[in-house]
């Protein structure tokens, strides 16, 4: 194990690896990478991995386009594959939602995505087993899919590793080592070792639900709470053979198709499905009243889903800041602290841009700095809180 780095990122999970993997482009120097379990072991391994191509937010616009580019040609770019499936994606709306929806798919138009509104009549020829009742709008966005999320984690620290990052798994950093204003280094230790201190100027947390507490240790409150996500599986039969993925705005659900005829789906509503815990207490437990829910909303929409076995699924953590919006960025009392933290379930998608527009940030490239800017951690103690103007009150993961 290195006693010292140029740069050491806390969390092995999507958002720590492709930090590294982008740092270790822009040639920072010795980046370290520590994990105190195993790559893709938390919320990454247990994620959906919908790559949606839409996002309702306008300032994350970017992140997603930039990001949907990356997956497009990951197989290039990082030298194995991600297992991307193109589904397409299609977001229905209600009457209420219906401008907002033209919005954000004007915004990915211009930010070059392939994605479209369509009137009601496109929408049942692109997806003739739908039932579109209490649907005014939907937009379809062919390129859209999902990709397996460790394999994507394992595929880009192969890359970083490739680059020169070293990668050091089991091991818990338990504290930022800070002296003054300036970051030192952090404290290490493995299971069975002894607590070890290793120096860096540059210290990057990407640690997902457990960012909160180390943070903390020097002196930081972000509020951000974890919650246990629940995702139905579902066997399909042989009445709905396949279907894109789907965001459905009227009835708040998620649903995409797996391999092996299967289904997954759940909440986009954030009082269903997003339950407040300990991210170290999480039951696990994917109960029968939110399968109900979801299936109930499901089955509006396929009712050939009727015959279809339920195989119950699994929960996962999320981690939401107060906006419900990712906290990326410094603060200027510190120097050499960066977060990449409560992604609010959106953050696989999005974990390409966010690992190369902070890697530009950290070395000074203003521009980089300026995409990431809205998303500053001080922007909940000086008033900056992202809402938008239509939605200034509900939040969730579509904002
Ligand atoms: C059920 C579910 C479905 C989702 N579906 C989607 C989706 O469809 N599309 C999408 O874009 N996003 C989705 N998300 C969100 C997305 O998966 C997350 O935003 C993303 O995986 C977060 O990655 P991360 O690297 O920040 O966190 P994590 O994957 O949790 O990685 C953080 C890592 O830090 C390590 N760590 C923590 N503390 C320490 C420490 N002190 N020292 C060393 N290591 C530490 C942990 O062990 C962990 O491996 C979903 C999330 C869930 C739970």
């Amino acid at each position: 194990m290195p006693v010292t780095a140029d740069a050491i990122i806390v969390g092995g999970g999507i958002i720590g690896v492709s930090i590294a993997y982008h740092l270790a482009q822009q040639q920072l120097g010795r980046i370290l990478l520590l994990e105190r379990d195993v790559l893709a072991g938390a919320t990454t391994g247990r994620s959906v991995a919908s790559i949606d191509h839409l996002t309702l937010q306008p300032h994350a616009v970017d992140l997603f386009a930039r990001s949907a580019a990356f997956f497009a040609e990951f197989d290039e770019l990082v030298g194995a594959s991600c297992e991307f499936v193109q589904t397409g994606s299609l977001v229905l709306a209600g009457a209420e939602q219906a401008e907002r929806l033209a919005t954000a798919v004007a915004a990915m138009q211009t930010a070059g995505l392939n994605v479209k509104i369509l009137s009601l009549d496109e929408l049942t020829k692109i997806e003739p087993r739908m039932q579109i009742d209490g649907i005014a709008a939907a937009s379809f966005a062919p390129g859209a899919g999902y990709a397996d999320p460790v394999l994507a984690t394992q595929a880009l620290a192969a890359a970083a590793r490739r680059l020169g990052v070293v990668i050091k798994q089991g091991q818990l950093v338990t504290k930022i080592v800070l002296q003054g204003r300036q970051i030192v280094g952090v404290e290490t230790t493995t299971s069975t070792g002894p607590v070890q201190t290793i120096s860096a100027p540059l210290v990057i947390i990407a640690a997902g639900a457990w960012s909160g507490e180390l943070l903390e240790s020097v002196g930081i409150q972000l509020q951000l709470q974890p919650v246990e996500h629940p995702v139905v599986c579902l066997q399909r039969s042989f009445t709905l053979h396949t279907h894109p993925s789907l965001l459905d705005l009227t009835t708040g659900i998620y649903a995409r198709p797996e391999t092996g005829g299967l289904t997954l789906s759940g909440s986009i509503n954030p009082k269903i499905g997003h339950e407040p815990i300990n991210p170290d207490g999480a039951d696990g437990y994917v109960h029968d009243d939110y399968i109900l829910w979801t299936m109930r909303r499901l089955l509006q929409r396929y009712p050939q889903l009727k015959t279809s076995q339920l195989r119950t699924g699994w929960t996962g953590i999320m981690t939401i800041s107060p906006d419900w919006q990712p906290v990326i960025g410094t603060w200027p009392h510190l120097l050499g602290l960066y977060c990449a933290v409560g992604f609010s379930g959106q953050g696989f998608q999005i974990s390409p841009a966010v690992g190369d527009f902070l890697a530009r940030m950290i070395i000074g490239d203003s521009a980089a700095a300026h995409q990431l800017a809205l998303f500053t951690p001080t922007r909940f103690s000086t008033g900056k809180i992202l809402r938008t103007e239509q939605d200034g009150k509900r939040y969730g993961l579509l904002g």
